[in-house]
């Protein structure tokens, strides 16, 4: 064995030799791989080796189209056989809601160049027989699908990357990691110890154990899976006598299950209700090539109504029933990248369609660790997306939860139950006292819609019963003045001598004065958006940059990888130890000014000062700013000081008619300003001028930001795209997100987000355009829910357009 590599990579599954020959490929050949047992020995084995391109989330579906394209020249490459039988797929929809609900999937897939198409139940019988037209409402025929077999392509990526350089260690089995003080990492197996720089985690099945070695506990865990293969069925032998072809896969939603065809017969498996997690404290060592016992009476529901859909299934027998383990983390998507506050430590697991998507989580996690960034946007799957309420019992609850839901509908303002409520702020009951309907960010319940007696969130994909409440919401705030909780956003100080100096190399836009705020995007090395914040100077030395809840740390992770090591800044992230409650509306104003005997008149508190105040007896920090794009204030105070304040603000507001608002009613009124939000508008596709965040980036500014040379280089060219906004015609469904937008007739662009915009009485969509044509006012249309419909270029915003209500 090497006695020194440069990244040693843990497990031989699909993902970990997927790494391994990405890695061989971008010529990094000092490259080993360490496998326990014989490669294939975790998951990998006993899968279906179904493969797809079709992904809710379009980031998810590249990766997954990456995947697919690849298995022909990892095939030809190593010369060794995948078993790769493209037989083209059908997802079959029972339900009307079902078949809306596959209308926006396929939209999405438009503006990527999907070639997926939906068809009628009879077109899907046509196609495969032994589905009962009666049965189903129609379907979606995707070309690109298959299945492969998972022995051969597991070893044609190990293959291929040995061709390049690479090693792998077979039963070495990796025990121990400890990290020197060089940064370098002492891998310590059974066999011998290596040196290495960098250590990937592609452990599957034991990925939480080997993340334990360092300390980690990576939210993961393993559930049983079962499907079952048929004996010789002579509907198959028939079809493919007469046809000359397989037949096809098909995921039949509503009855929880996919088929296909195994040698005569057929493969039915099922993601079943009565799920059951697998070792969810620890995963053996013991255990090998091994299945788990067969347990057909959990899955009985599912497979009565696969045989009703599949007629042909009543008359054939059963050879066999697998039941194996794999892991999922709570949200379903891989783990995969840098973990934060760990030097050269990778994470590549909790991949649930490794033969769907271990292609391109070996080209992303490849990129990273050569380039230092995965080279497209892979925030749906970073490690970091989660925080430390992802314990080992919220894991545990989230994947139950989402594997006994993944072939059901997610509505757009669908809200999942499980491992809820878990982090709550001082406010929460009053909140949920007034008809709060929450929804969980980050962990954190956050007040979505205040339901009136009697009214509950209905969910669906069209305008629902949050829609009259909402609109009440948001016009309050226009009117007179609302009051939302913003604890939910990240808050970080970051302080000492350096700090100033640091900001402004970190962001591009302009470091404020002392008691001003400013808003400030964040740019990698391409120049690409990674964050956009409001940073408010305090004293010079105390700064305090308020940014998006879901990015915490993902946000950490960057800020730690870039700070000195002299000691001179500190970046500290703040949590729940600073919460927010925020006022806006013509009367915030009114309402602040009897909370203090300071002057908050506009020219002593003009629109981004910031100062430390009592409101009342409590202290806290006022900042003029307001997403809503009014007249407004965000108010930080200590948890302890939150119920205190909130009946403060209640209590004065009253003479004005204060209203509590929402999540959904910030949406509504920030589509009015235009205003973007992280991970929807600015996200690391985009750049600065693209997005419109051009005129926040001080490229004459003396400090050397990161990504500064790009962003000149995209200041010049203009970039490719435009955000703009769009009015649509809608009917009694508003865009949700990703939905196509066509410029006369032809899908040019996509919708990042939108909704209604109450206080205006419009439907808005903000998206993404070629900037050729981005200033067009006409010519647009949107597709929602199968409907193309006509939509108008809003060059100005909506609200308020020269400023005047939140600047004065
Ligand atoms: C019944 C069933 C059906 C499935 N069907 C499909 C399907 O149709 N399509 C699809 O895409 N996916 C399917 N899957 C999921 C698929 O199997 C997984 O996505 C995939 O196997 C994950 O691969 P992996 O490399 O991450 O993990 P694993 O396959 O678990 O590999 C991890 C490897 O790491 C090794 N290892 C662990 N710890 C150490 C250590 N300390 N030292 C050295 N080596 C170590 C293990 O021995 C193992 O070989 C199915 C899974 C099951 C159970």
């Amino acid at each position: 064995m090497k006695s020194h590599a440069r990244v040693v990579v843990i497990g031989g599954g699909v993902v970990g030799c997927s790494v391994l020959y990405h890695l061989t490929k971008f010529g990094w050949t000092d490259v080993v791989l360490l496998e326990r047992s014989e490669l294939t020995s975790g998951s990998t084995w006993h899968a279906a080796g179904g493969m797809h391109t079709i992904n809710g989330d379009p980031n998810v579906a590249k990766l997954q189209k990456y995947t697919v394209e690849l298995y022909k020249e990892i095939e030809e490459y190593s010369g060794q056989d995948i078993g790769l039988h493209m037989t083209s797929g059908l997802m079959l929809a029972a339900t009307k809601e079902r078949f809306d609900w596959m209308k926006s999937l396929l939209a999405k897939g438009k503006y990527a160049g999907g070639e997926a198409t939906l068809i009628s139940a009879q077109e899907a019988h046509e196609m495969m027989p032994l589905l009962d037209p009666k049965q189903f409402v129609g379907a979606v025929f995707d070309p690109h699908e298959g299945h492969l077999d998972p022995y051969g392509t597991t070893h044609a990526y190990a293959k291929s990357a040995k061709k390049n350089g690479a090693e792998i260690y077979l039963h070495t089995k990796v025990e121990d990691l400890v990290q020197l003080e060089d940064g370098t990492w002492r891998v310590i197996t059974d066999k011998g110890e290596i040196r290495a720089e960098h250590v990937v985690n592609a452990a599957g099945l034991w990925a939480r154990e080997v993340g334990r070695m360092v300390g980690l506990e990576l939210p993961v865990l393993a559930m049983e899976h079962m499907y079952l293969i048929t004996e010789d069925m002579p509907e198959v032998i028939e079809f493919n006598k007469t046809t000359g072809k397989e037949l096809m896969h098909c995921v039949d939603f509503d009855g929880e299950i996919y088929i296909r065809q195994e040698r005569n017969g057929m493969l039915m498996g099922t993601y079943e209700k009565d799920c059951r997690p697998w070792s969810p404290i620890e995963t053996p060592w013991t255990f090998g090539h091994e299945l788990l016992a067969e347990d057909l009476e959990r899955i009985t529901n599912e497979l009565e109504i696969g045989f009703r859909h599949f007629p042909a299934f009543n008359n054939a027998g059963i050879k066999k029933i697998i039941n194996g383990p794999f892991t999922f983390s709570p949200d379903g998507n891989p783990l995969v990248g840098p973990v934060r506050g760990m030097t050269n430590f990778w994470s590549a697991c909790a991949v649930m369609a490794g033969f769907s998507q271990g292609g391109g989580v070996g080209l992303a996690l490849a990129n990273w660790i050569i380039e230092g960034d995965p080279g497209f946007d892979v925030f749906a799957m970073d490690v970091c997306r989660y925080g430390d309420y992802a314990t080992l019992a919220y894991t545990n609850a989230k994947v139950r939860e989402n594997y006994s839901r993944r072939f059901s509908i997610r509505y757009p303002n669908e809200e999942l139950p499980g491992a809820r409520p878990l982090l709550t702020t001082p406010v929460y009951d009053k909140l949920k006292a007034a008809g709060a309907v929450f929804g969980a960010s980050y962990g954190l319940e956050t007040p979505l819609w205040f339901a009136p007696e009697g009214v509950e969130d209905k969910f669906s994909w069209r305008r629902s019963t949050d829609f009259e409440a909402v609109g009440r919401e948001a016009k309050a705030v226009r009117e007179s003045v609302g009051l939302m909780e913003t604890s939910g956003f990240a808050k970080y100080m970051v302080s000492g001598e350096g700090a100033k100096d640091w900001l402004d190399h970190m962001l591009a836009g302009k470091i404020p004065a002392v008691g001003s705020m400013a808003l400030a995007p964040m740019l990698n090395e391409a120049g690409k958006l990674i964050g956009d914040f409001t940073v408010a100077n305090m004293d010079d030395e105390d700064f305090l940059v308020i940014g998006s809840g879901i990015a915490e740390d993902y946000h950490m992770r960057w800020f730690e990888q870039h700070l000195p090591d002299d000691g001179s800044v500190d970046v500290e992230p703040l949590n729940l130890g600073l919460l927010g409650l925020s006022i806006a509306g013509p009367k915030a104003r009114d309402v602040l000014a009897k909370l203090t005997h300071l002057d908050v008149s506009d020219a002593a508190f003009p629109f981004m000062a910031i100062r430390e105040m009592d409101l009342g007896m409590a202290p806290a920090i006022v900042g003029r700013v307001s997403y809503t794009g009014d007249l407004g204030y965000e108010i930080w105070m200590r948890p302890e000081y939150q119920r205190y304040l909130f009946e403060t603000l209640m209590e004065a507001g009253a003479e004005f008619g204060i209203s509590l608002f929402g999540l959904r009613a910030l949406n509504a009124l920030r589509l009015e300003k235009a205003f973007g939000s992280w991970s929807r508008e600015y996200r690391p596709l985009y750049g600065p001028y693209e997005a419109g965040l051009g005129r926040f980036v001080a490229l004459k500014k003396p400090a050397d930001f990161i990504g500064k040379k790009a962003a000149m280089e995209e200041k010049l060219s203009g970039g490719t795209l435009r955000l703009k906004t769009f009015i649509v015609e809608a009917k009694d469904a508003d865009v949700i997100g990703d939905e196509p937008i066509s410029y006369k007739g032809e899908v040019c662009g996509w919708v990042t987000s939108g909704g209604f915009a109450h206080a205006s009485g419009v439907s808005v969509a903000l998206g993404y355009v070629p900037k050729e044509i981005a200033d067009e006012l006409d010519g647009w249309s949107v597709e929602i829910l199968g409907d193309i419909l006509p939509a108008r270029l809003q060059p100005q915003p909506l609200f308020d357009a020269n400023g005047s209500r939140m600047r004065n």
